[in-house]
């Protein structure tokens, strides 16, 4: 008997839930709770850490799971070398849905860093506007170059002081093309800081950063260890062993 479980929270995740839940195979979906109110899913659903390696490996024995799939999002580096720990630790099959990285496209004017720390670094001296698309748990490090005025966006309102002064957009998206632009000629934006997520939903400040020819500081994915990883709902589902129409 299959019994999956889905580590979740992107868009790619809700999509497997959907298919997952439409070829009736037994799963969980497990939500890390970083949203205030994550999206119904139509599977039983979990909120909250596992508790490190050890807490998953006895999700997995107390819960009789026979597959996990690791749909976070590609910065959650975390718990991505958790499920390969805990799988290798309970001899639990894993696979990862991972949408590819975004790749420059002519006209992109990208500098690609390794991490927060190397972007803020990347920024100019001279005060400029800097849309940080970053998320909040990795905002603090650019205090320390106050000359800039930022513009930051997140799901949910900031619950705590900010760790300087910004421009709070609350938006959970996606986010088009037009908006994007019209949102960056609107705030005067000068340098863009994004992380390489891929996948469609966060592509349109990308594609408007080149429109507009403004530079990209471009942060490159965490190193993850070898699991295997697919990009497509229907891999994983004839992981599953199951057939599906879906043509993604
Ligand atoms: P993380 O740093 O890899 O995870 C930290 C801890 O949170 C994990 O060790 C685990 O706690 C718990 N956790 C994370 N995902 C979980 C899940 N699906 N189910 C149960 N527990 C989970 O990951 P993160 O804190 O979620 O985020 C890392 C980065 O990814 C952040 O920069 C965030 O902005 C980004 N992110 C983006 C999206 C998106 O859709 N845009 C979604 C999620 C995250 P235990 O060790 O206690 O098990």
């Amino acid at each position: 008997m299959t019994r999956a479980l889905i580590l979740g929270g992107t868009a790619d995740a809700g999509l497997l839930a959907a298919e997952v839940a439409r070829a009736r195979i037994d799963a969980v979906y497990s939500y890390g709770g970083r949203t205030r109110a994550p999206a119904d899913q139509p599977l039983p659903t979990r909120i909250g850490g596992f508790g490190g390696v050890s807490g998953l490996v006895d999700t997995i024995r107390g819960e009789g799971i026979t597959h996990v799939i690791d749909a976070t999002h590609p910065f959650a580096a975390e718990m991505s070398r958790n499920a390969v720990e805990a799988c290798a630790q309970t001899g639990t099959p894993l696979i990862a849905l991972e949408r590819a990285p975004w790749t420059k496209a002519p006209g992109d004017n990208w500098i690609e860093i390794p991490d927060v720390a190397a972007a803020v670094g990347a920024l100019p001296d001279s005060p400029a506007n800097v849309f940080l698309a970053i998320g909040r748990q990795h905002i603090a490090p650019f205090a320390t170059r106050p000359q800039h005025a930022y513009t930051l966006r997140f799901v949910d309102p900031p619950e705590a002081p900010l760790p300087f002064a910004a421009e709070v957009i609350v938006s959970r998206g996606p986010f088009t093309f037009d908006g994007e632009l019209e949102m960056m000629r609107a705030r005067g934006i000068a340098w863009i800081v994004a992380r390489n997520s891929g996948g469609d939903g966060a592509r349109a400040k990308i594609d408007a950063a080149r429109t507009l020819g403004l530079p990209v500081i471009m942060i490159s994915r965490p190193k993850l260890p070898e699991r295997l990883r697919v990009e497509s709902v229907a891999e994983i589902m004839q992981w599953l062993g199951h057939r599906t129409c879906l043509g993604a």
